[in-house]
């Protein structure tokens, strides 16, 4: 078959008058559907419970994009033998073909554009870059996904030897479980589940509690892309009740995982704990929190490092696991620096992303009260320099908050916020900021800002980290461009967006037919 070049998918500037337009159309249109009920979806079923779980706007808290029926530990055995069923025929189809339902879904969510963003904007408080980028990445998983998938169908070229045939074929694992998380609500969910299923998998689909809306949007389109029956089943609801119970299942094959370190862990124990008559390994995929940083050595462009720590720090308020929330400074340009990053975040504008704001809500009342903690820590541990306010009265609004001169064992230095804190540190040179910037217990994403080679040639080796990037911000990492995971307690360093990342749900069959 033969499919275009792989392109990634172009931002649209939604502030541009025609496609302004366009958006305030969709975000009206959204907001006409808010209160709305989304469904289980469970064998092709539309499937309606006693338990409904609103999902909120963040930046409007009294207002109810939708409400979401929530599954029950009996909808999960249904869901799994739905999944199960499904699986005896599409385990048995090509890559090839599965690979056409995902770019047919490209399609539908590239018509869809305007609205997933205005989606976006109001379930998941984005403004409209980020939320654009993000409806890009998910185009992009498609895409990527499905091309990638073409070539598994190839297997892998083998030693051929006289009078026998040897063919290594990669085999779907079976049923699995994905969970996904609330901060990239359909890139995350798009590419965990395409992933899983154009390898010949079925899967039940759990989206994160605060998001489900868009998950249930991404889930329409699949059904547009008409992918068969139980191949995607949509299972909202508690992570205590029904994550736990599908996780700790029999007859699921593999949990993909995207979401904390805690609950990350807590799955890795459940998965591998030894069930009676269990007959696989539970194979564990998961992707999970960062403490990034960013170096910068004095001979860097200044300008340049500045504006990449505040969109790193900042972008989607620091809710990324690739936030960049450190900045680790050479101690001769430190001070200027400081003036620098702190000038361009007191520009950022505080408000609602329908309005195309810098800075929008934190998700909900939980992380708004736990970013403020992190806060108040971070007045002991630091000199505060700008933020520290917060306001919930509508929404969950907080200022993008910097402190500097933070020791580099203080918790705000090593622990994961997922918020807009920013911790500034001092160092004599690149050699002791990498030291800083290894000093926690993850590596998922690092920057070095420098125009000293060898200073790249040594952080190349030793920023220990899945995503390092010089001279440009460690968020963002595009499709097939960058592919993206990370060490240690980042994840099982699996790399979204790239070959690899598909290999997690496959396993190889070798067949030597002797002639
Ligand atoms: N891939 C995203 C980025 O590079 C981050 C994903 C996440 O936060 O889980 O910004």
């Amino acid at each position: 078959m033969a499919v275009a070049p792989f392109k990634n998918d172009a931002p649209i500037d939604w502030e541009a008058p025609e496609n302004r337009t366009i958006l305030n159309k969709n975000l009206e249109f959204v907001k006409s559907k808010f209160g709305e009920e989304y469904p289980l979806m469970i064998g092709g079923e539309e499937v309606l419970t006693e338990n409904k779980r609103p999902s909120y706007n963040p930046a409007v808290h009294s207002e109810v994009v939708g409400y979401v029926n929530q599954a029950s530990q009996d909808h999960i055995e249904t869901a799994i033998s739905a999944a199960r069923s499904a699986y005896e025929s599409w385990g048995q189809t090509t890559f090839q073909e599965r690979s056409l339902y995902l770019f047919k879904a490209a399609e539908i969510m590239k018509r869809r554009k305007a609205e997933l963003v205005a989606w976006q904007i109001y379930e998941a408080g984005k403004n409209f870059a980020e939320a654009d980028g993000e409806i890009n990445e998910a185009i992009d998983f498609l895409e990527m996904y499905g091309r990638l998938a073409i070539e598994l169908d190839q297997g892998q070229d083998l030693v051929s030897l006289p009078g026998i045939e040897n063919r290594l074929e990669y085999k779907p694992l079976g049923v699995g479980a994905v969970i996904s998380p609330w901060n990239f609500p359909i890139a995350i969910v798009t590419g965990m589940t395409v992933s899983a299923i154009v390898t010949g998998n079925t899967v039940l689909l759990k989206p994160a509690a605060l998001t489900p809306v868009i998950a249930a949007k991404f889930m329409e389109i699949m059904h547009e892309a008409n992918i068969p029956d139980g191949v995607i089943n949509f299972i909202p609801g508690s992570s205590g009740e029904i994550g736990d119970y599908m996780v700790a299942h029999r007859d699921i094959n593999f949990i993909s995982f995207t979401g904390s370190k805690e609950a990350g862990l807590h799955i890795d124990e459940m998965a591998h704990k030894r069930i009676p008559g269990q007959r696989w390994i539970k194979r564990v995929i998961s992707e999970m929190g960062g403490k990034n940083g960013v170096v910068v050595d004095e001979s860097a462009d200044l300008d340049a490092a500045a504006d990449g720590i505040v969109t790193s720090a900042f972008g989607y308020q620091g809710q990324k696991c690739s936030a960049g929330s450190r900045a680790i400074i050479h101690e001769n340009v430190y001070d200027e620096m400081v003036d620098k990053i702190t000038k361009r975040t007191q520009a950022l504008q505080v408000g609602p992303g329908d309005e195309n704001n810098a800075i929008n809500p934190v998700i909900d009342n939980k992380a708004f009260k736990e970013i403020n903690e992190y806060i108040e820590i971070g007045k002991n541990e630091g000199t505060l320099v700008f933020g520290g306010d917060s306001d919930d009265a509508e929404g969950y609004y907080i200022t993008p908050t910097i402190f500097k001169d933070v020791p580099p064992e203080s918790r705000i230095m090593k622990e994961e916020i997922f918020g807009p804190v920013l911790a500034i540190c001092r160092v004599a040179n690149v050699e002791e900021g990498v030291e800083v910037y290894n000093n926690t217990e993850f590596g998922l994403t690092g920057s070095l800002y420098t125009n000293n080679r060898e200073q790249i040639m040594y952080a190349r080796q030793k920023m220990d980290c899945g995503n390092l990037f010089f001279n440009g911000k460690c968020t963002g990492a595009l499709v097939g461009v960058q592919p993206f995971g990370g060490y240690y307690m980042s994840g099982t360093g699996s790399k979204t967006g790239c070959k690899d990342y598909l290999l997690n749900f496959v396993q190889a069959k070798t067949i030597a037919e002797n002639f």
